[in-house]
């Protein structure tokens, strides 16, 4: 093969280590899982992201009123290596200095964090990099300002010019910005700075909310000076008034792919009415094994023979983890978990589409299950700060938890290594997005490579991989209806059918299905869904286009 181009990643966020919080969900989640394994398989792959001082905030429970809260901790990481470099942006009319630091732990070491809190940056200045999103639409403008124009600029002084620039999510947009800046300093024109800039950038768009694409009125870049050499009505023809920053970016680069396949089908559905956007291919993610994966697990259904002996060793290893995680939950909470009863896993942002709560929509249905020991669930997942809707979804939980104290727990403050838990020792993996909202869902692949088996709305990666009754389950049959209550009302039947007359009678009564079933899982996932397929994937259908 001949060299591969280099290239330089863009993102907001990386989840790397549980307890470095530079993350906040499933976005950072991929990106560090990314960078991981290009460091496994030696691609000339460099990261560029933000050193949070803060990151995203921890969330707890208030005991009183069971409502969630946010709190926010100083960080320190004394294992990030000085660079000594350090370069400027120019953010609303002051030099903004940014130093960057070099992560080269737990695995990564291609990773660039840009930082502004430091000596000779004002107050305001150096908390641009404080809070993980921000709270305000200039802060965020900013905080995009420093990845994208600093990410650039850091990259040059570190003397790398690559060949690629890929942005996860829009949020790295104003890297093109600068890109097309440094072709018209040398006297190239707007469009043709556009254009060649464009074979430079691919895109990887994430959200099908559409509430979730940001925007901005293209007055805040002007006076904040995010639009460095470009004219007001050049900005416009990127990305509108107010600047959609999804638009902008699907303008500013030769391609773009969306996270699975039918989120392909959303993408370009959503974005129909954009001239001149790059088209959208379906790239669907994938995880880090060894991250995720309890390799021993791996090694069991690899070598699966059918014997008893086989499906004894396999159902015990998977008890050991599903003890490990019931031990992890009475050290959180103080409840006792029994390891005979099948264990409902679900965690996951507490956005109100992915309706956490939904099994909990008639009592009649699920307090008979809960109390007569078929059934236990645990849950974790964050809601927004600033969602209201998410938080009431949580503190609904937190109600089951104190109505069925036995059977049901909250794991508050989610994060990664309560995702590792959960996707190996529960028994199933319950997913219930309003269909197609969900554009990836990674959990579900962790838990299928655990042999955790999913219980799934056909969303995200999952229709891509899901065989009924084989290697998991789907419900719901890939129904969509835009009104809510319709669709959840559908969606909970299908689920309590699929609950009652497929996974709690195989749980109980048909123990080997059940392995056989873990098997399948395991190994029909495993190679499709790790992030080397998704490595070799950017690179034939997007870096080396
Ligand atoms: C895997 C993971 C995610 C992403 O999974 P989804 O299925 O998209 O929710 C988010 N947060 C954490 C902590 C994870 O481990």
């Amino acid at each position: 093969m001949s060299k591969l181009p280099e290239v330089a990643y863009f993102c907001m966020e990386y989840g790397i280590q549980s307890d470095v919080k530079l993350y906040a969900g499933g976005l950072g989640i991929l990106a560090g899982d990314y960078l991981k394994a290009a460091c496994d398989e030696n691609y000339p792959i460099i990261g560029v992201g933000i050193k949070w001082k803060q990151g995203y905030g921890d969330q707890y429970i208030d005991r009183e009123t069971g409502m969630p809260y946010d709190a926010y901790k100083i960080r320190e990481y004394p294992f990030l290596k000085d660079t000594g470099v350090e370069v400027s942006v120019k953010i609303c009319n002051r030099d903004v200095k940014i130093k960057v630091w070099k992560y080269d732990a737990h695995g990564v070491n291609n990773l660039y964090l840009l930082d502004t809190d430091i000596d000779g940056n004002d107050g305001e200045a150096r908390w641009i990099t404080g809070q993980l999103y921000g709270w305000f639409g200039e802060e965020r403008v900013a905080q995009e300002m420093v990845l994208g124009i600093g990410g650039v600029r850091a990259l040059r002084a570190l003397g790398h010019n690559p060949d690629v620039y890929h942005f996860n999510e829009g949020h790295a947009l104003f890297a093109g910005f600068e890109l097309i800046r440094e072709k018209m300093e040398i006297g190239m024109s707007f469009r043709k700075a556009w254009k060649e800039t464009r074979q430079q950038v691919v895109f990887t768009t994430h959200t099908p909310v559409i509430q979730g694409n940001e925007s901005h009125p293209l007055e805040r870049f002007m006076y904040m000076g995010a639009n460095l050499s470009m004219k007001k009505s050049q900005l416009k023809q990127l990305g509108g008034n107010p600047f959609n920053m999804t638009v902008g970016t699907l303008r500013l680069s030769k391609i773009s792919n969306a996270v699975a396949d039918l989120h392909r089908v959303t993408a370009n559905k959503m974005w129909k009415k954009v001239r001149g956007k790059s088209k959208i291919i379906g790239i669907t993610n994938g995880i880090h094994i060894p991250t995720w994966v309890d390799e021993k697990m791996l090694d069991m259904a690899a070598n699966y023979d059918g014997s008893n002996e086989a499906k004894d060793k396999l159902w015990q290893r998977h008890l050991e983890n599903k003890k490990e995680l019931i031990d992890f939950i009475y050290n959180k909470t103080g409840v006792k978990l029994d390891p005979d009863v099948l264990l409902i896993g679900f965690s996951r942002r507490a956005a109100p589409y992915k309706r956490s709560n939904l099994i909990f929509r008639d009592r009649a249905f699920i307090e008979p299950l809960l109390k007569k020991g078929k059934l236990q669930i645990v849950f974790s997942g964050k809601s927004h700060p600033l969602d209201d809707g998410g938080k009431k979804i949580v503190s609904d939980i937190v109600e089951m938890t104190k109505r069925y104290p036995d059977s049901v727990v909250f794991l508050e403050d989610y994060d990664m290594e309560i995702g590792k838990m959960l996707t190996r020792g529960s028994d199933i993996w319950l997913n219930n997005p309003r269909r197609p909202k969900e554009a990836s869902g990674t959990s579900g692949m962790k838990a299928a490579m655990n042999g955790v088996l999913n219980v799934s709305i056909l969303d995200g990666w999952w229709p891509e991989a899901c065989e009924h009754g084989v290697n998991g389950w789907q419900f719901g049959d890939g129904y969509e209806n835009e009104n809510e209550e319709e669709c959840d009302k559908h969606d909970f039947e299908a689920l309590k059918d699929v609950l009652t007359k497929e996974v709690i009678p195989t749980f109980y009564d048909n123990r080997e299905k059940w392995i056989k079933m873990m098997v399948a899982s395991i190994n029909s996932v495993k190679n499709r869904f790790g992030m080397k397929r998704v490595l070799d994937e950017y690179y034939d259908r997007m870096y080396t286009l």
